[in-house]
């Protein structure tokens, strides 16, 4: 077996089972592994840490399939641990609310760099790294066997893979898909999700019950839905009986699929609006007319991967959030997101509260949301947990 010696010093994130090996923590390469190769992670003194694959191009040189010395790395091993992903869904009984969930969440399910998504019959999958690209067809055919579902579309097309020495690759991978407009169900409302070229694997799967939670709050309310990609809270809150609903994005494209979302779900109705724009420049343009809402959904797109942009993302959320409180009338309700890894929940909850002392108004959390149980976090992977949001009640 190929290994990566590591040096001195240099185990301990192994021995608390984190999964990730950066490369400055390599000693030296022993054999010539293949990139997304098994390879053995040793110790400097030679003593067996971890078993990974290899990611010769990658900051993260090595990702863990398994702590287990017996444990050796084959089909077997995929079936195993895809096999535990699904029991794990199954049990957390997600499917009783939805046909669109996620399968598979890569590390914290024990499959670095593999995603798999379910939409209705199809799935969507992703290889984020080597070694998942490396069992791509093996675990294609697994999950084939495993799901009896028969199609499988691939969204190989993340920016990480890039950092991988990945090609980014999208198309068909089982089966004879011709439709890749998909209708899911979700709390008995339906969705189209495109799973072509859709964001992520076409949906914000990972949403599902702060979404419900939206519908739960929304009666009687007028509500802004900024960053509403194809309508997730925009169509939640108007079954909730919102008083109306304004959806902005600066897609086009995304404002029209959340049209035809609204209109799947409810007769044609006055309720509704989109606008297209910066919410950036549309919540001032807002702030300058005076206008105001009772409910302010806040989901934009990751300001920060990584720790190194936490600086620059937080002073995006400041802003978004303390125009948003500005425009909150007294008793609505400031529903704000980060899904930032760099921005950790208590970094985030500090920005917000920041941002309403800044815009003058006092303001009480009175829930946090999180990603969805299909979306589990190893608890030796907290870099799984990206999702935060809280719900804030201006006083
Ligand atoms: N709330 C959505 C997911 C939001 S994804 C859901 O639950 O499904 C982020 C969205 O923000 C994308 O649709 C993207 O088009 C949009 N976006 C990114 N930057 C933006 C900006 N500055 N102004 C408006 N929309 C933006």
């Amino acid at each position: 077996m190929p290994a990566l010696v590591l040096k001195p010093g240099r185990e301990k994130s192994l021995l608390r089972r984190h999964p990730w090996i950066f490369s400055g923590a390599v000693d030296r390469v022993d054999g010539n592994p293949a990139a997304g190769g098994t390879v053995d992670l040793l110790s400097s003194k030679g003593d067996f840490l971890a078993r990974a694959a290899y990611s010769p191009l990658s900051q993260i040189r090595a990702r863990v399939w398994t702590f287990d010395p017996s444990e050796t790395v084959d089909a077997d091993f995929f079936r195993r641990r895809l096999h535990s992903s699904l029991v794990t869904r199954h049990t957390l009984n997600v499917s009783r609310d939805t046909d669109a969930l996620r399968l598979v969440h890569a590390e914290s399910d024990g499959l670095p760099g593999l995603i798999v998504d379910r939409y209705a019959g199809t799935l969507v999958i992703q290889f984020l790294a080597t070694g998942a690209e490396y069992w791509r067809e093996t675990i294609a055919d697994l999950l084939l066997e495993l799901t009896g579902l028969k199609d499988i579309y691939e969204r190989s097309d993340a920016d990480v893979r890039e950092l991988e020495g990945l090609p980014p690759r999208v198309g068909s991978l089982r089966g004879a898909l011709h439709e890749t407009r998909i209708t899911i169900h979700e709390n008995d409302l339906e969705f189209l999700v495109n799973i072509a070229t859709g964001h992520k694997t076409g949906f914000y799967l990972d949403q599902r019950q702060n979404r419900l939670r939206v519908r739960q709050l929304a009666e009687g309310r007028e509500v802004l839905d900024c960053f509403c990609y194809t309508g997730g809270f925009t169509v939640n809150a108007l079954a909730g009986g919102a008083k109306s609903v304004l959806s902005v994005d600066s897609s086009a494209e995304a404002l029209a699929l959340c049209r035809e979302n609204v209109s799947l779900n409810a007769p044609p109705s006055t309720l509704h609006s989109t606008l297209e724009g910066d919410v950036f420049q549309v919540l001032r343009k807002f702030r300058d007319e005076g206008r105001s809402f009772d409910m302010i959904i806040l989901d934009p797109p990751k300001f920060a991967p990584t720790a190194v942009q936490a600086e620059k993302a937080a002073r995006g959320y400041k802003d978004i959030n303390l125009l948003a409180f500005k425009l909150l009338r007294p008793g609505g309700f400031l529903v704000t997101f980060s899904c930032s890894g760099g921005v950790d929940a208590a970094l985030f909850q500090k920005i917000v509260a920041g941002a309403a002392l800044d815009a003058g108004v006092e303001a009480q959390i009175v829930e946090y949301f999180a990603q969805g149980p299909d979306h589990p976090v190893a608890l030796n992977f907290p870099e799984g947990a990206y999702l935060k949001g809280l719900v804030c009640r201006k006083v």
